[in-house]
C-alpha cells in the first residue's frame, strides 16, 4: 500500500500530466482561435476596405462642382427654348396652362381646392376679404393617398375624390355662408396635363407610380365633374391646375415679383411666368396677353451633365414609368431613399456589416426619404436615430422570416451608422445642388440671372438691370428636409455668385399648391 506521501506524489504526477495536457490544449485552441481571429481581421478590413470603395465611387460618381452645375443650368435654359419652340422639341414639354393672370389681392368670397398630389391629397377652404391681407385658409384636410388606389380605375379614382370631397361639405354645417350657392372649386393636380382651357385638360401620363393606364387621354377636369355630379354635388370644377402654378399663384397674391415656383414633393416640378411671343410654338393661339404660366413638367429635364450613377441607372430601369423623368429620379421625395438603399444594399453584398437589415433592403422603396432626413439629421452623440431606423428595417425582414422569429436584432456599429449617415449627406447634396441648377437655368431663360439671358437682341441697359425676383417653393422635401434646403441654397448663391443672389429671393409657401389654386380660381371669377 503506497503511502500517503507517494499516493500524494502519484497524484501530483498525474495532475501534472493533465495540467501538460491542458496547458497544450489551450496554446493549440488559443493559437488556433487567434489564427480564425487574424484571418477574420484580415478579411473584414478587406470588407471594410470594398465598402469604403463603394462610398468613394458614390462621392465621385455624384460631385457636382459649380462648374458642372453651370452646364446644367445653361442646358436648362436650351431645353426650356427648344420646349417652346416646337411640340416635342424637348424633353421638357413646356406646357400650356392658359393662365395668364395671377391674383393680385383684390379677390373676394370663398372658393375650395381639392388636390391630387403623389403622396397626399388635401381639401381645403378659403375665405377671402378683398385684400391681400384678409386671406382665412380653413379647414385643411390632408390624407395620405390610399395605396390601392394609384393603380386603380379613373372611375374608382375619382369617385374617391368625390365621395372626401361630399364628406369634407357635410362637416360645413347648416350655417355655412355658402348654402344654396354653387361651390367653385380648383383641382389641383399634379401630374402633366395638355390643357385645351384653364379649366380643361387631359393627362398626358401618370408620373410617381401611379398606375391607371386608361385615363391617359382623358379629361382630368371632366371625370372629377362627372364624379361629383354623379353624387349630386353642386359643386363647379372652375380650374385645372399644377400644383407648380398653385404655388406659384399664392407666391405672386403676396408679393407680384414671383415669377417662378418649384415643388419638391414627392415629385418635383416648375413653372414660371412667360412673355407669349416667347411661346413660339402656339403663336397665333396666344395673342389675347402679354403672358401666360408656363408648366415645365421638369422632372423629365434630361442633360448628359447630370452626374449619373449605376444606382440611377438601375432605380430607372426598375421603375412604373423607365427612361421617363430622368431629372425628378435624382431630387424628388419619392426617389431619394431608394437611391440610398441602392449604395447599402450594394456594400451588404460585399461586406455583412449591416446584419439582419441586409436581406430587407432588395425591397423596393423600403427606405423612405422622411427615414433618410432623420438619419441624414441625427444629432444624438451616438447616431440613435440611425441605429433604430436601421434595426427597424431589420426587424422587418425577421417578420418576414417566420423560421428565425427569435433572433435578436442588435444595433450595427457606430462606424456603419456614420457610413450610412454619409451616404444620406452625398444622395441629398446631390439632389440639392442639381435643383439649384434647375432654377438658376429658369432664372437665365427670363434674364434675372445676371447674364442677360442666352437670347441675343437684349438692350444692353436691359442686361444690367437686375430685377428682385421672388422664388415660390413648396412641397414636402423642401419644407421638411432641412439639409436638402441648405444645400439647394447654397448651391443657388454658389451659381449665382453673391451680387445676382441678393436679388433672388426663395419664399417656402407652405401648402401653397392648394391654396394659390383656390385664389387663383377666385381671380378668374372677378
Ligand atoms: P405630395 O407630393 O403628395 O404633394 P408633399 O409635398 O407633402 O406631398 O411631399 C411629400 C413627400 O415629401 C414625401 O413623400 C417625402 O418624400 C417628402 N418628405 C416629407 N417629409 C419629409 C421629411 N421629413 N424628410 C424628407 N422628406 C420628406
Ligand atoms: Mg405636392
Amino acid at each position: 500500500v503506497p503511502s500517503t506521501v507517494e499516493r500524494r506524489e502519484e497524484g501530483s504526477v498525474v495532475m501534472g500530466k493533465v495540467a501538460v495536457a491542458f496547458a497544450a490544449a489551450a496554446v493549440l485552441v488559443s493559437c488556433s482561435v487567434a489564427a480564425v481571429m487574424v484571418g477574420r481581421r484580415i478579411k473584414s478590413r478587406a470588407k471594410w476596405r470594398a465598402v469604403v470603395e463603394i462610398l468613394k465611387e458614390l462621392e465621385e460618381a455624384c460631385d457636382t462642382p459649380v462648374g458642372r452645375l453651370r452646364q446644367v443650368v445653361d442646358a436648362m435654359a436650351v431645353e426650356m427654348h427648344a420646349g417652346l419652340a416646337s411640340e416635342g422639341g424637348s424633353k421638357l414639354k413646356m406646357l400650356l396652362t392658359f393662365v395668364h393672370h395671377l391674383p393680385n389681392g383684390t379677390e373676394k368670397g370663398t372658393y375650395y381646392a381639392l388636390h391630387l398630389g403623389g403622396t397626399y391629397f388635401r381639401i381645403l377652404r378659403v375665405h377671402l376679404g378683398g385684400e391681400r391681407s384678409y386671406l382665412d385658409v380653413q379647414d385643411v384636410e390632408r390624407h395620405p393617398i390610399p395605396s390601392h388606389l394609384m393603380d386603380s380605375t379613373s372611375e374608382v379614382l375619382f369617385n374617391f375624390l368625390a365621395f372626401s370631397m361630399e364628406r369634407f361639405i357635410e362637416k360645413e354645417g347648416k350655417e355655412s355662408n355658402s348654402q344654396g350657392v354653387k361651390r367653385e372649386l380648383a383641382f389641383t393636380f399634379s401630374f402633366p396635363v395638355k390643357h385645351s382651357s384653364i379649366s380643361s385638360g387631359v393627362l398626358i401620363k401618370w408620373t410617381k407610380g401611379f398606375e391607371i393606364s386608361e385615363m391617359v387621354g382623358k379629361d382630368v377636369a371632366e371625370c372629377l365633374q362627372g364624379a361629383m355630379n354623379r353624387r349630386g354635388l353642386d359643386i363647379h370644377v372652375a380650374a385645372l391646375v399644377n400644383d407648380t402654378v398653385g404655388a406659384l399663384s399664392l407666391g405672386y397674391y403676396h408679393d407680384p415679383d414671383t415669377v417662378v415656383a418649384v415643388v419638391f414633393g414627392t415629385g418635383s416640378n416648375a413653372c414660371y411666368l412667360e412673355r407669349t411671343d416667347a411661346i413660339i410654338k402656339s403663336q397665333g393661339l396666344l395673342t389675347t396677353s402679354g403672358s401666360m404660366v408656363v408648366n415645365m413638367e421638369w422632372g423629365n429635364f434630361w442633360s448628359s451633365h447630370l452626374p449619373r450613377t449605376s444606382y440611377d441607372i438601375d432605380l430607372d430601369a426598375e421603375s412604373s414609368n423607365p427612361n421617363d423623368m430622368g431629372f425628378e429620379k435624382m431630387i424628388a421625395g419619392l426617389y431619394l431613399g431608394d437611391i440610398v438603399r441602392r449604395v447599402i444594399r450594394h456594400m451588404s453584398q460585399v461586406s455583412d456589416i449591416f446584419g439582419p437589415t441586409s436581406s430587407m433592403l432588395s425591397e423596393p422603396y423600403v427606405l423612405r426619404t422622411n427615414s433618410v432626413s432623420a438619419m441624414h439629421e441625427d444629432d444624438t452623440p451616438e447616431l440613435q436615430q440611425v441605429a433604430r431606423i436601421l434595426k427597424d428595417l431589420g426587424k422587418l425582414e425577421e417578420a418576414s422570416l417566420t423560421c428565425e422569429m427569435n433572433k435578436q436584432v442588435s444595433d450595427v456599429p457606430l462606424k456603419v451608422r456614420k457610413l450610412v449617415v454619409k451616404i444620406c449627406d452625398v444622395v441629398t447634396r446631390r439632389a440639392g445642388r442639381l435643383a439649384a441648377a434647375g432654377i438658376a437655368g429658369i432664372l437665365k431663360k427670363v434674364g434675372r440671372d445676371g447674364s442677360g439671358g442666352i437670347t441675343s437682341g437684349r438692350s444692353r441697359s436691359e442686361m444690367r438691370m437686375q430685377k428682385r425676383t421672388v422664388v415660390a417653393v413648396e412641397g414636402g422635401l423642401y419644407m421638411n428636409y432641412t439639409m436638402f434646403r441648405e444645400y439647394m441654397e447654397e448651391a443657388l448663391v454658389e451659381i449665382l455668385g453673391e451680387e445676382v443672389s441678393q436679388y433672388v429671393v426663395v419664399k417656402a409657401m407652405e401648402d401653397g399648391s392648394s391654396i394659390g389654386s383656390a385664389l387663383l380660381v377666385a381671380s378668374l371669377q372677378s
